[in-house]
């Protein structure tokens, strides 16, 4: 067992107990005292960047996001340092994702139960009906529910309702339900969007080939079959078998391009392409695609809505389809940046 796991957890909430003592000064001082709140912001810890990056939307200014599993790291494998730990510790609110995603986290988030509030909000937010089925060793349910844009809608609610109920000030209540619904209508024309670009790739093409099996959701939302080479988890290697039959596949049905994934070394891709060359088939690699983190903060990829921009248009564009224009609250987002 990791000796990180082992780290002591205090045994109170000390950020809690500082902010309960903070509230009560600022009941005795003046009204009107400036950046009083900004300095208090609750500390919100998410796991992934798919959630991190939807409390923060949700969140403004009224609580702190950080996220332990950064761009490029795959959080499969994901072992928490003692810096982690800490940041656990101080947290207010800790959201994860669960369905086994964090396979390595699992004990460490087990150890903060019943001390701080701990949510697995992908969990809360698909109900057992609509998940897929796990094909490969790990959980039972296929954890990449992010993929299906009109699934982590309902994401939304889930976050909303943990930070307003264990994060920020009742205050900000209001001003997080208007981001939630706002976000939410954004997610709603992402959503459509996503389908038509999809649609437009020729139905013989609409294959979409990758690394891993963090494509599933995708596939079952947006009508296109999905190949991941390596299972649902990185915790197993793709087999000799798996890299030909997804060869034979590509050579069978002129599939165009192949994807890898940020977070995953992409030799098992490399290797079908070398399988597809032998066979006398072409195929290309397509750009990288985000599955299991996001891309670097401070580009649109480095978000949620970003994240599924990218993978959306780098699908449509390799697979030969034709991207439709961005409706207005996507144009609008765009601008951000
Ligand atoms: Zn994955």
């Amino acid at each position: 067992m990791p000796t990180e796991l082992n780290l002591p957890v205090p045994p109170a909430r000390a950020s809690r107990r500082h902010l309960g003592a903070l509230l009560v000064a600022l009941a005795l001082l003046p009204l009107g005292a400036p950046a009083a709140r900004a300095q208090a912001a609750p500390l919100v810890v998410a796991t992934v960047g798919m959630i991190g990056d939807v409390a923060a939307e949700l969140a403004g200014s009224c609580a702190t996001v950080t996220t332990l599993v950064g761009s490029g790291s795959d959080p499969h494998l994901y072992r928490a340092s003692a810096g982690d730990v800490r940041a656990l510790s101080r947290a207010d609110l800790i959201l994860y994702g669960g369905l086994h995603l964090e396979a390595g986290l699992a004990q460490v988030l087990d150890g903060f139960e019943g001390r701080i509030p701990v949510v697995a909000v992908s969990e809360a937010a698909v109900p057992a009906e609509r998940r897929i089925r796990a094909s490969a060793a790990g959980g039972v349910y296929d954890p990449h529910v992010w993929m299906d844009v009109s699934q982590w809608r309902d994401a939304v609610p889930v976050i909303e309702a943990a930070l307003v109920e264990h994060a920020v000030d009742a205050g900000c209540a209001p001003e997080v339900a208007a981001r939630a619904a706002e976000y939410r209508a954004l997610l709603d024309d992402l959503h459509a969007w996503a389908l038509a670009a999809i649609a437009s790739v020729p139905a013989e093409q609409r294959v979409l080939v990758t690394a891993h099996d963090a494509f599933e959701y995708f596939g079952r939302a947006y009508g296109i079959e999905v190949e991941g080479i390596q299972g649902i988890s990185t915790e197993t290697e793709a087999a000799v078998a798996d890299i030909r039959r997804v060869a034979e596949l590509v050579v069978v049905r002129r599939v165009p391009a192949l994807f890898v994934e940020s977070t995953i070394n992409p030799r098992t891709v490399n290797a079908v392409l070398e399988a597809v060359e032998q066979r006398g088939g072409r195929a290309v690699i397509g750009d990288e695609l985000f599955a299991d983190a996001l891309g670097a903060s401070g580009t649109p990829e480095g978000t949620y809505v970003g994240m599924l921009l990218h993978n959306v248009s780098a699908i449509v564009v390799a697979l030969g389809g034709e991207l439709p224009p961005l409706p207005a609250t996507l144009a609008a987002w765009e601008t951000r940046w």
